[in-house]
């Protein structure tokens, strides 16, 4: 006999994953595979133009997550256009796509330039909604009561790179803003109703692994919507190569089968509300001073976590305390 939904283990997210998985997330909200499609349309950022300093965060290299159909001399219909025959021939399933401006920081411009290129994204056929990856430091009151009113018309989230809660960490990764920058843009974004994401990273230098596994509860109170995670992977030519040939005692970084456990161990006191939309992050190897975790699909790596959380008999959020409990 089949079993029924009282049968099954179902969590609080409302379905029998042990994570609040994000493709989830988008079925439940679209009843199908929403594919996103991404887009270079020529931003740069404060931390590289001198507004706050040159030279960017000491890990960045925006090109080594950038697909290879996404490049600022194309057009932004250009890059959807060419984005999802790429997805096309990948996953033939998906039949809307979201635009996902991802390359710098994609808000910072004056909002009228802002609009352009965001109203031509989303008067793509096919396209619902958008997703605008940025810096807590640019985005002001204006452009989120533009936000804000767009959210009203389509699918619209900010995703926030916040990377680390310590302030050590992020002053010596030449992030030029603070954790309470990061909270401030947070909470002004998610109070005006905006689907509001963040992404970090683990294994940045300073930093142990009881510190990184205690951003939980940092993580865990803030009142985002999805959540990204990324191992640390040391870029060709960026200052932190240099810094890790000469202080390698100062990173920890993971081997593949090390993360796995730590990340059980994150996920499993990670606030269930959250939607986790990645674990890992894979540039191409010739991009990575060092060696890589070898090739890997995302695919690959959510079914390796499911079955993981499967034998040791957890699922995100086991541990997690809410504060208004404790
Ligand atoms: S804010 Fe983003 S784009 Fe700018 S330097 Fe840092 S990682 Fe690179």
């Amino acid at each position: 006999m089949k079993p029924t939904k009282a049968d099954l283990n179902i969590y609080p997210w409302g379905s029998e994953r042990r994570f609040n998985s994000y493709s989830s997330y988008f079925r439940d909200r679209w009843g199908a595979r929403v594919q996103k499609v991404s887009i270079d349309a020529g931003f740069t950022c404060p931390n590289r133009d001198g507004s706050k300093s040159f030279g960017g965060c000491t890990y960045c290299r925006n090109d080594a997550f950038n697909p290879s159909y996404c490049h600022p001399s194309k057009s932004v219909t250009e890059q959807i256009r060419e984005g999802i025959k790429f997805h096309k021939w990948r996953y033939n399933e998906a039949v809307s796509y979201l635009a996902y401006f991802q390359a710098y920081s994609n808000t910072y411009a004056p909002l009228e330039n802002l609009k352009k290129l965001y109203e031509e994204a989303l008067s793509y056929p096919d396209v619902v909604g958008l997703i605008i990856g940025t810096r807590p430091d640019c985005v002001d009151e204006e452009k989120l009561h533009y936000f804000k009113d767009l959210s009203k018309k389509c699918y619209l989230a900010i995703e926030y790179g916040i990377e680390s809660c310590y302030n050590k960490t992020l002053k010596r990764i030449n992030r030029g803003h603070t954790f309470e920058d990061a909270v401030s843009a947070i909470e002004s974004t998610s109070s005006l109703g905006i689907n509001t994401g963040a992404h970090f990273i683990f294994g940045l230098p300073g930093e142990t692994r009881e510190e990184m596994l205690a951003q939980v509860d940092f993580i865990s109170d803030l009142p985002i919507k999805t959540v990204k995670f990324h191992q640390l992977q040391i870029m060709k030519g960026t200052p932190m190569e240099i810094e890790f040939r000469n202080n390698p005692e100062d990173f920890e970084l993971f081997e593949w089968e090390e993360y796995l456990d730590f990340f059980i161990s994150f996920l499993e006191r990670l606030n269930p509300a959250i939607v986790v939309e990645r674990f890992t992050g894979e540039a191409p190897p010739r991009f990575l001073s060092g060696e890589g975790w070898g090739k890997k699909r995302t695919d690959q790596i959510v079914n390796i976590v499911e079955k993981r959380l499967e034998e040791l008999n957890t699922w995100q959020g086991r541990l997690y305390k809410d504060k208004r409990q404790k």
